[in-house]
């Protein structure tokens, strides 16, 4: 059996949410919801879906702009990894910036660990801290029976990599985590990341333009 994974964008910034879940149990996780909450409970709905945590590759608002709504409605716990607190809590300012509209604010439950895993039915989601785009950013891994699967958020992206120009950046932490935590990782790897189309660990490997192995 697979785990199912559903990739939808979202949003101004197109965001890449992804919902996956154990088909037999129909248990889920949802990671980034960064905008449309009525689309998002739709297909959670629709599949008739228990959503067990809301987990966030970081903290910039494209990826957390529905969190409130969607986690109120479902009743998830919200999951992010201690180091993006910061930019979590400037929501509005972010708002600002990226010309977002403001929304309303959503509590974290809890931090996410590194290596700490999310089961889901027979499943289960792996963090990866993998700071540089941020400082706190992380990458969920799943072994999928024999397919493995990176939600890379924006630290990993087909030809690129996430900028490091804003607050909390660090283009020599980036390197770092992308070589010693994901290129490390099986080359057969699908990459879902957090914008634009889905890549493989080994094709990254060798034509990524910024950061080869
Ligand atoms: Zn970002
Ligand atoms: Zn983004």
């Amino acid at each position: 059996m697979k785990a199912k994974v559903v990739t939808f964008p979202v949003g101004l910034y197109q965001c890449n949410c992804s919902i996956v879940y154990c088909p037999e149990s129909k248990e889920a996780i949802l990671i980034d919801p960064g905008s449309e909450a009525e689309t998002i409970l739709k297909k959670i709905n629709d599949q008739g879906l228990n959503v067990k945590a809301v987990i966030h590759t970081h903290a910039h608002l494209d990826h957390f702009g529905a969190t409130s709504e969607v986690s109120e409605e479902t009743k998830a716990p919200v999951y992010l990894h201690a180091d993006d607190k910061q930019l979590w809590d400037i929501a509005d300012l972010q708002a600002e910036m990226l010309g977002l509209p403001k929304c309303p604010h959503s509590n974290i439950d809890h931090f996410i660990e590194d290596s700490q895993s999310f089961e889901f039915g027979e499943f289960n989601l792996e963090a990866i801290h993998t700071p540089g785009h941020s400082a706190g950013s992380t990458c969920f891994k799943i072994e999928n029976s024999d397919e493995q699967l990176l939600f890379s958020g924006d630290t990993l992206f087909k030809r690129g990599v996430g900028r490091t120009d804003l607050p909390t950046g660090d283009s020599r932490e980036i390197t770092k985590s992308i070589k010693e935590r994901l290129y490390t990782l099986d080359i057969d790897t699908q990459v879902i990341p957090g914008h634009g189309p889905n890549t493989i660990i080994g094709e990254e490997k060798r034509q990524n333009p910024f950061i080869t192995a």
